[in-house]
């Protein structure tokens, strides 16, 4: 699947606005290039990858800005979401992509979640042989990443091979 990834991240920026303004922060749409980036990979699933990672920025960010945008590197585009929020400790970092875990469980308790979120980026990410990278700051916030070739050509993704259902029982039945 060939699409334009500039307008499915300002429809994911869209559906989530309005949870940011609640709280005292707002989604910032980096566009520096001004033209369409197209990519080989699931739509619907890439969908839900930065609904996944924008909703936690929101989520672990008091104020300030979230920032989404994309570099183009060679025949590969990174997309970013760049937060100011809570940060995650260094110990933790290898652990949050594990289903259910959830750092300072008690805490996040408050908050609601399951802990699926980044697990199910990170399988959706790993079916099209791509992986999420983190950089986060205790207190300072997180970076979030991942890479999707441009256009045409990538080796080894057919279309629906994507399997999340198993991580969507899971999440009925949390
Ligand atoms: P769910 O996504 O299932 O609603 P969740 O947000 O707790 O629940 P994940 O999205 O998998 O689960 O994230 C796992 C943990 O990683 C979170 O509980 C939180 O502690 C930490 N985390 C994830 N994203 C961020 C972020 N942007 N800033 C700070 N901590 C984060
Ligand atoms: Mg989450």
């Amino acid at each position: 699947e060939h699409f334009n990834i500039v307008p499915l991240a300002s429809e994911v920026i869209d559906q989530l606005e309005n949870k940011a303004e609640r709280k005292d922060l707002t989604i910032r749409f980096d566009q520096p290039y001004n033209s369409p980036i197209f990519v080989h990979a699931d739509a619907d699933r890439i969908y839900r990858v930065i609904t996944n990672l924008v909703s936690n920025a929101i989520k672990y960010t008091e104020s300030g800005e979230i920032l989404v945008g994309f570099e183009v590197e060679g025949q590969k585009v990174q997309v970013y979401v760049k937060d100011t929020g809570v940060g995650i400790p260094p110990e933790h970092l290898s652990r949050i992509f594990e289903r259910f875990f959830r750092v300072e469980k008690s805490r996040s308790k408050e908050m609601g979640g399951t802990g699926l979120g980044l697990a199910i980026v990170k399988h959706i990410l790993e079916a099209h042989n791509t992986k999420v990278s983190v950089i986060s700051t205790v207190g300072k916030g997180s970076t979030f990443s991942f890479k999707l070739p441009i256009g045409q050509g990538a080796d080894g993704l057919e279309d629906g091979t994507v399997d999340t259902e198993e991580f969507e029982e899971l999440e009925e039945e949390n």
